[in-house]
């Protein structure tokens, strides 16, 4: 059987980035850019008043000087520094001349004796200057390919006037759902049905990773049903195909044949994991399919150790990494021949220079998804269990 580790060296193989595209800016808010973005021109391009006040010489050293005009932010800025004894009335954002600029704050100031007159109470000075290329200069980098577009990032790309950034396509990913037990969460189960979880579960993990669920359905446990939910799903445009359920040994377990049948290449069909044992690889043509085990748990736990790190190298960005962390007070940690990804939580610890701390949570079986509420990591515990502290955790936000 497979460990996590090789499954991962043999993930990272079969995915590389999708294709790019230019969209409008706004429509790119979470994308992962595909291009770095230079500084078309010096940040900011003209020297600028941080303050409302008065432009005068940098050489004036009298306090009386006599007013002869307003700068305002939109107007190009003056050839030249106001001439000794002269001073422009300036407000924050104005364009400043290159050379010879000083400045004085409307606050050290006051009227002067005579109409037109203002008295300096402070010496001009350049310290409320934003001088040109004091943020960058042109052609400096301000974003990296590859880095997700915040709403930060989008602000940035906009004061450049990158309208249409080239940014990775979104992964478009198909669900296909068996389970003859199996009814919509607003349906009431008759005895021995349960609720669907598991549609949900994966539209929300989509979203959150930045990809389109293109199809979904919902098949009984019937072989030719399910063949023909899989071919349906091969002519959508999906880039990754997720069958839940089915992926195990049982009578009605057809996900691994089907795959087979329908030409795909399997690379595995158990993984040395608790939870997510049953966990068919498949690819075709470029395309990947993944089997994922039924149990609620264990889908939760295959998306986040494969599916998610799929999604990363489809969308140009490295997968998330383990970090290390101490183990907290929490659910007694059992060990098992296999490796075990057991649900946990961040817990807050604000003392300056402390290890980050994940709290156990307690399951019982891989059907268990009351720890699904808040769990956000999953704590790596090697085969056989452990008495070690330090863990490494693979977070699931
Ligand atoms: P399977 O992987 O099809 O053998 O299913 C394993 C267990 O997971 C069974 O008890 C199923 O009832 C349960 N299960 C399968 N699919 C879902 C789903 N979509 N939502 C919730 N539970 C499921
Ligand atoms: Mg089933």
């Amino acid at each position: 059987m497979i460990t996590v580790t090789e499954l991962w060296t043999r993930l990272d193989t079969l995915a590389a980035p999708l294709p790019s595209e230019r969209i409008p800016l706004f429509s790119s808010r979470g994308r992962i850019i595909a291009e770095p973005i230079l500084a078309p021109e010096d940040q900011p391009p003209f020297n600028r008043s941080a303050i409302d006040g008065y432009l005068v010489h940098a050489d004036q050293t009298t306090a009386l000087v006599t007013l002869f005009g307003t700068l305002t932010p939109g107007s190009p800025p003056p050839p030249a520094a106001p001439a000794i004894g002269t001073a422009l009335r300036i407000l924050t954002g104005s364009a400043l001349p290159p050379e010879s600029a000083a400045l004085v704050m409307q606050e050290d100031t006051r009227p002067g004796p005579t109409s037109g007159q203002i008295e300096l109470l402070q010496l001009p000075s350049t310290r409320h200057i934003r001088p040109r290329a004091s943020q960058a200069r042109a052609g400096d980098r301000l974003i990296t390919s590859g880095q997700r577009l915040t709403p930060g990032a989008l602000a940035l790309l906009a004061s450049l006037g990158v309208t249409h950034p080239l940014v990775y396509r979104r992964a478009r990913v198909a669900h296909l759902v068996t389970g003859g037990e199996l009814v919509a969460p607003d349906a009431i189960p008759q005895p021995g049905q349960i609720r669907d979880s598991n549609s949900t579960l994966i539209a929300a993990l989509l979203a959150e990773a930045g990809a389109d669920l293109c199809w979904h359905r919902r098949v009984a446990d019937s072989r030719t049903t399910t063949a023909e939910a899989l071919a349906d799903a091969l002519t959508s445009p999906a880039d990754i195909i997720l069958i839940s359920g089915g992926a195990s040994v049982g009578d009605h377990d057809h996900t691994g044949s089907l795959l087979a049948e329908f030409g795909f290449n399997i690379h595995c069909d158990k993984v040395s994991s608790r939870p997510g044992k049953p966990f068919i690889a498949a690819s075709r043509d470029g395309r990947l399919a993944f089997g994922l085990p039924g149990n609620p748990l264990a889908h939760f736990v295959c998306f986040h150790l494969f599916v998610k790190r799929v999604l990363a190298c489809l969308a140009g960005i490295s997968p998330t990494t383990l970090v290390r962390a101490q183990l907290g007070e929490g659910a007694a940690i059992d060990g098992n021949p296999r490796e075990t990804w057991w649900p946990a939580y961040f817990t807050p610890n604000n003392t300056p220079g402390a290890a980050i701390v994940v709290t156990p949570l307690p399951w019982r079986d891989s059907s268990d998804l009351t720890a699904l509420a808040v769990a956000d990591a999953l704590v790596r515990i090697p085969a056989g269990g452990t008495n070690e502290l330090a863990v490494e955790v693979l977070p699931c936000r």
